[in-house]
């Protein structure tokens, strides 16, 4: 990932179609689009490469998020159980619909840890919500299982692991719901974009209708078009679904580049002793959008880290120490600076960040460093990074 450093004439066709029409809603038109249906063939397209009975495109992977547990009927009051380390847009998401984030504990997988998932269980869980980081996952089987026997949905945001998978299955595809962005630096790029994926008629119907101002979508003008319920409007654009569909038909194409990139890093780091890897749960194939290895301790972990960045190895993020993924750095939750009066269920809901510790998660986000596999390396420039990697490792190591 990005998908953007490739793109080529696939795309520039997609996107001409759509500028020759000048439709570039998604819904109607039909007389004028000379049959360019983008998102539809965008949300076909999807379905097949996720094997997924039903997927609903939206504006953006935060979107996504919102749409999937507003279809699944989580609102107000509502805990939804997701981890310390994820991107910002989890909790937003959430929040969004007056629902409370309650965040926990992660474990070698860099996902969920199941134990403190099901701590973290109460009588007004709704939902667990699994977040992909970094293209693998957590234990899968765990999580249904604990979503099982306390009937919880399992929501799985996808949102960085396009073309993983568990056990056979597309990672996205194993929950109730699942979830996808494709903003700007992701695998499959529209530049803002994102999809709800089910096997759930009612849930689709519902991500459906909720996404574009609660309209049936019965093929009337929209005018004469009735509300079954309330909606908002988090609709695709036809430009933005057409850069998007001629991205994910090229998805093979990229995934093998992730692969061999990943697996040339890998085998580098192989090398030294004190370097571990992630761990991937039996049955996961991860998407190698990115290489995420720990090193023993925090205070190796950030020298690393600098020493990295000064041998001009650019895209590994020690998270510890981002605003933007991890816990500790979340003041304007903690702190809940928001623009307009938050419901105070919501207020009394997230009192626990103020005091909660995340030792384990500490524990493990102190110690990794995440790198990005990009799509247009050559080789020889993979080669090249991996020496500069193993060297500015070592010499970490040494130092120490
Ligand atoms: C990118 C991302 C999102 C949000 O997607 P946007 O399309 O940028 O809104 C949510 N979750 C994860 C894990 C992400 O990486």
């Amino acid at each position: 990932m990005p998908g953007f450093e490739l793109f080529g004439s696939a795309e520039r066709k997609e996107v001409h179609d759509v500028l020759e029409t000048g439709v570039l809603m998604r819904y109607g038109f039909d007389g004028m689009r000379n049959s360019h249906w983008k998102a539809k063939e965008l949300e076909s397209e999807l379905s097949n490469v996720l094997q997924s009975d039903y997927v609903q495109l939206v504006s953006s992977g935060t979107a996504a998020v919102s749409v999937a547990l507003a279809a699944a009927g989580v609102g107000a009051g509502d805990e939804v159980i997701m981890p310390t380390f994820t991107f910002v847009a989890s909790f937003e998401a959430i929040m969004m619909l007056g629902a409370i984030p309650v965040l926990v504990d992660i474990d070698d997988t860099l996902a969920l840890s199941p134990k403190a998932v099901e701590e973290a269980i109460t009588p007004k869980t709704k939902a667990i919500m699994i977040v992909q980081m970094c293209g693998s996952m957590g234990d899968m089987s765990a999580l249904q299982d604990i979503s099982k026997r306390h009937d919880l949905l399992l929501i799985e945001d996808a949102c960085q692991a396009i073309g993983g998978s568990y056990q056979g299955k597309p990672l996205g595809s194993i929950g109730d719901l699942g979830c996808f962005s494709f903003d700007f630096v992701k695998t499959v790029t529209c530049g803002e974009g994102g999809a709800v994926i089910t096997s759930n008629k009612n849930y689709y119907t519902h991500a459906d209708h909720y996404s574009d101002h609660g309209h049936d979508h019965i093929g009337l003008d929209r005018g004469v078009e009735t509300h079954p319920f309330l909606g908002y409007n988090f609709r695709i654009s036809e430009l933005h679904a057409a850069v998007g569909l001629a991205q994910v038909r090229r998805l093979p194409e990229f995934l093998s580049i992730q692969k061999a990139n990943h697996n040339i890093l890998r085998t580098a780091l192989s090398e030294i002793p004190e370097v571990t890897f992630r761990t991937v749960p039996d049955g996961g194939v991860e998407s190698y959008a990115f290489l995420s290895f720990f090193l023993p301790d925090l205070e190796l972990a950030r020298k690393a880290s600098k020493s990295l960045k000064e041998a001009g190895v650019d895209g590994c993020f020690h998270y510890y120490d981002n605003n933007w993924h991890y816990v500790r750095k979340w003041e304007h939750l903690k702190e809940l600076k928001s623009l307009y009066p938050i419901a105070a269920e919501v207020k009394t809901g997230l009192e626990y960040l103020k005091t909660k510790t995340f030792v384990k998660s500490d524990h493990y986000i102190g110690r990794n460093i995440s790198c990005l596999i990009k799509l247009s390396w050559t080789e020889a420039e993979v080669k090249e990074r991996a020496k500069k990697m193993v060297k500015a490792i070592k010499d970490t190591l040494i130092v120490a």
